[in-house]
């Protein structure tokens, strides 16, 4: 860890400590312990079972899918996989909870430790240890907003499959937990077990802040429930360590608590201390029994794991050549990558990796859509720039084409037969344009033979005036040399 993370107070540099614990929700059809649909956005109550309601004598059944999935994002970490796991009660009121306990795991979680490799923005990278993965059920919603005197329920949540992935408390600063939550999340998308969406509430974290002297013991920690991006998370943290920096500096302790984080003022407030905190009472569920994994269920999981992240870019940068930022840009979202990939296929790669990360991004960040949204499809940005390599069209015409692309979703060939956007690369035709060039311009012809080769500048524009900027630059800069020089 580096200086360049401390905080500076009254009394000297402090450290910030943090671990997150982040809850998942699982992609699957089904719930946790009921076949109920799990899909975003129904009426309310609508995919509630006898279990998620917690009926009488319903009786849990686990889904071996919930199961499956956290065992791929556990091998995806490079966790260890537990092989014997329990499922516990945690047992706890409140209204949105039919059961009267959540069923998780405790003592024996599916998950052991494991390990996030971060980037941070000036190519460092570092490990941060994985404590655990454990699966637990989703709770239903308190709905208070329906009517002005009155509070709903809506179970469709309930039951729902949650994984919660805890963090070791190895984070130094507000950056390096942004850039933990968004590797996290790009794991979870290539694995396909969650869908990473912080605006539904498919991811949410909770925030565990301290902070101590350097080479002091752990501090006591805060922790700031249910932020729902990855910018609060940053900002809560922020807030958080400047907030019990000043409390120890003016002479007071930090008492542990939950806290909560307000988005719109940008401070966390106490929700509850340590006094009032939950006795769970946790007990081995006894309507389930443990989970015994075989090693060929694993196994035949592993084998279905796509590339990663981490080792995608390692790739980008050793066989295609890209530099490392280019490869994190690129291998961030799984739908950019393949994107990429399939643009680069014949083609030269780093020339592809700058039309996408500038041209493209800067076209869809600007219409404001996603790459799967994008009119111009990879092969076709992957054939724009086999036209630049061939001769076919120059780098500056490829941009014109690119736009015409843009809005019309027409091959790159096409916008350059239909525009006439063809480089004149003929020796003769070119040869005769420069003829004229130079003719017109006797007294750039004299500073040009006094030494002032920046000149040349001024017959290029000419001949690309005279092509309509078609004319092939790099023929046009030899063939001037050469008269020029005759
Ligand atoms: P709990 O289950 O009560 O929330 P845990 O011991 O499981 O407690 O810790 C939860 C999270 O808090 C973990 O992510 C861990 O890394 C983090 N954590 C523990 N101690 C500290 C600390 N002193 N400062 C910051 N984070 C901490
Ligand atoms: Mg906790």
């Amino acid at each position: 860890m580096t200086n360049k993370n401390l905080i500076k107070g009254r009394t000297g540099d402090w450290e910030v400590v943090i671990g997150l614990e982040v809850h998942a929700q699982v992609i699957s059809k089904a719930k946790l312990f009921s076949g109920a649909d799990t899909s975003f956005g129904a009426e309310p109550n609508e995919h509630v079972s006898l279990v998620d309601a917690a009926m009488p004598g319903m009786l849990p059944v686990i889904n071996k899918v919930a199961i499956e999935q956290a065992v791929r994002t556990g091998l995806g970490i490079k966790a260890q996989i537990n092989r014997f796991s329990v499922f516990d009660r945690k047992n706890y009121f409140y209204p949105d909870l039919p059961q009267g306990y959540q069923i998780s795991q405790f003592s024996d979680p599916i998950v052991g430790k494991g390990e996030i490799i971060i980037d941070m923005e000036d190519g460092d990278s570092r490990s941060v240890g994985i404590t655990r993965i454990h699966l637990e059920q989703d709770a239903g919603k308190s709905v208070h907003d329906m009517d002005p005197s009155s509070t709903y329920v809506d179970l469709n949540r309930s039951g729902v499959t949650l994984m919660e992935i805890v963090s070791e408390p190895d984070l130094r600063s507000a950056e390096e937990a942004a850039a933990y939550l968004t590797k996290l999340r790009a794991i979870l998308r290539y694995l396909g077990t969650c869908d990473g969406n912080m605006e539904q509430g498919s991811m949410r974290c909770d925030a565990n802040v301290s902070v101590r002297k350097p080479g002091d013991e752990l501090g006591t920690r805060c922790e700031i429930k249910n932020v729902n991006s990855i910018r609060f998370a940053a900002q809560a943290i922020e807030y958080e360590a400047r907030r019990q920096i000043e409390v120890i500096e003016e002479g007071g302790t930090i008492e542990q608590q939950t806290r909560l984080f307000d988005a719109n003022k940008g401070v966390t407030r106490s929700m509850r201390s340590k006094e009032e905190a939950h006795d769970y009472r946790y007990f081995p569920d006894p309507d389930l029994l443990p989970v015994n994994l075989s090693e060929e269920f694993i196994e035949e999981i592993r084998s279905t794991l796509p590339e990663l992240p981490d080792d995608k870019k390692q790739r980008f940068v050793d066989e295609l050549g890209l530099s490392g930022y280019d490869a994190d840009v690129l291998v961030a979202e799984r739908a950019i990558a393949e994107y990429f990939e399939e643009a680069a296929e014949g083609q030269d790669a780093k020339t592809v990796a700058n039309w996408v990360t500038s041209d493209l991004f800067g076209y869809l960040n600007k219409e404001d859509l996603e790459i799967s949204d994008s009119p111009v499809a990879a092969k076709q940005l992957g054939a724009l720039v086999g036209l630049i390599s061939d001769g076919t069209i120059s780098g500056r015409i490829a941009r014109d084409v690119f736009a015409e692309m843009c809005a019309t979703g027409k091959d790159p060939a096409v916008v350059v037969e239909e525009k006439g956007l063809k480089q004149v690369s003929d020796t003769g035709e070119l040869e005769s344009i420069v003829d004229e060039a130079i003719a017109k311009g006797a007294a750039q012809v004299e500073q040009y033979k006094s030494g002032n080769e920046k000149i040349i500048g001024w017959f290029v524009g000419q001949v690309m005036q005279a092509t309509k900027g078609q004319a092939n630059p790099q023929m046009v800069n030899e063939i001037l040399r050469k008269k020029l020089s005759e």
